[in-house]
């Protein structure tokens, strides 16, 4: 048993006296070399070990545990002067953050792969902040990773006992999943699982049961040129950004007001205001260095403006102040959730609705009107500029003809 890293069998023990063998300077790093194999260093997709070491009472923090020439070597923050003896304690939340990261993560990409069996596993890291893994190419969507999500959280709760075998390399067949840093050349492997959800080589380090982990939480995903990005966080890092995400919307649900669960929507509903936020500004900016789109047609004036942002009490309004002696037909039309437009006539021999209605009925709308003015409106207009420039076209030609 001696020649495995004590981490395997007992990844709690976070306390023990060692032997310096050697301490050497290598890039303007101070390492540390200790003879007993018990702190992990970073391989295979994780994050190596924290703590400090002590020597005769004083104190030397270590901020990573590195491989160099196959051996696990300290990074020291401060050097310690001599060799020999000294008690070493390993940073116990680091270490236990990553073994919660990290089997969540076994249990993640366990399911993931049960569920899609195609998908390319890219790079994986771990440490006790969080975890991430890429995906080659874009094989999910968002809701077929947040499902898999659920299911992680699920066997969380179900408590199953996470098993650790050292096995002939010879009896290791497809079913167990290879890891980065693991290969043949060992004539035993150690072979990991959670339950029947995964089965990995793996030496790394380990909750006992999955309901270690708490609460599991995919808090990114990015689909990226080189695949889609993965990050996830567990237990208390979790229920923080939980609690986070939750309070900064039960905050405003009183002043803005909206209910929770229609949070949703309350975001669809910022952004499609900011996008005609952005494209008012537009026209704006149109309307002060070229003018209003307003061209004669005989005897006609007839001016046209697509308005985002506007309603139809304010299309209203602006017509209502429009003063004119000539024959005219103003046009606004106002995109949105409903796609609103407004026609007012001046000075025409004809009501309003004779220049506008079958066009609006022709194209899907409803509206109505009296004298000099219509009103109207479409549902789910994919492209309202479209509609918009091609009511402007069949307007046009109304005018033209009478
Ligand atoms: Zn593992």
């Amino acid at each position: 048993m001696s020649e495995h890293p004590h981490y395997w069998y007992d990844p709690l023990k976070d306390c023990f006296n060692v032997t310096i063998e050697s301490i050497m300077e290598a890039d303007g790093h101070t390492f540390v070399k200790i003879r007993e194999r018990v702190v992990k260093p970073s391989g295979g997709g994780q994050a190596g070990d924290h703590g400090f070491i002590q020597v005769n009472g004083d104190t030397f923090e270590f901020i990573d545990t590195v491989l160099i020439d196959d051996e696990p070597k300290l990074l020291m923050k401060k050097t310690p002067q001599k060799k020999g003896k000294s008690i070493l304690v390993i940073d116990r939340a680091w270490r236990k953050a990553m073994m919660r990261n990290h089997t969540s993560e076994h249990l993640f990409v366990g399911i993931m792969k049960k569920k899609f069996p195609d998908i390319d596993l890219g790079k994986i890291w771990i440490d006790g902040y969080h975890g991430s893994i890429i995906l080659n190419g874009n094989p999910l969507t968002i809701d077929e990773i947040l499902d898999v999500e659920s299911q992680v959280q699920r066997h969380i709760t179900e408590a199953i006992p996470v098993q650790t075998k050292i096995v002939p390399s010879s009896e290791v067949d497809e079913s167990v999943r290879a890891r980065e840093g693991i290969t043949s050349k060992h004539n035993t492997i150690r072979v990991v699982e959670v339950g029947n959800l995964d089965s990995s080589a793996c030496a790394g380090i380990h909750v006992t049961n999955t309901s270690d982990i708490h609460v599991f939480k995919v808090v990114d995903i990015k689909y990226q040129n080189d695949g889609t990005h993965i990050e996830f966080i567990t237990n208390q890092n979790a229920v923080n950004a939980l609690f986070e995400v939750y309070n900064s919307a039960l905050r405003r649900k009183n002043s803005y007001p909206f209910e929770l669960q229609q949070l949703g929507a309350v975001l669809d509903k910022s952004k499609n205001q900011q996008e005609a936020h952005e494209m008012a500004l537009q026209i704006i900016i149109q309307l002060m260095t070229e003018g209003p789109h307003k061209e004669r047609l005989g005897d006609v004036d007839f001016w046209h403006e697509y308005l985002p942002g506007f309603d139809t009490n304010t299309m209203r309004n602006i017509m209502r102040e429009i003063k004119t002696n000539t024959a005219a037909i103003i046009l606004f039309l106002a995109p949105g959730e409903k796609t609103n437009l407004v026609l007012w006539t001046k000075n025409m021999p004809k009501d309003a609705s004779h220049y506008i209605q079958d066009i609006v009925a022709d194209l899907g709308g409803r509206g109505g009107g009296r004298k000099d003015s219509f009103t109207g409106g479409f549902t789910d207009v994919t492209n309202p500029l479209n509609l918009y420039q091609e009511i402007v076209d069949r307007v046009r030609s109304k005018i033209r003809i009478n």
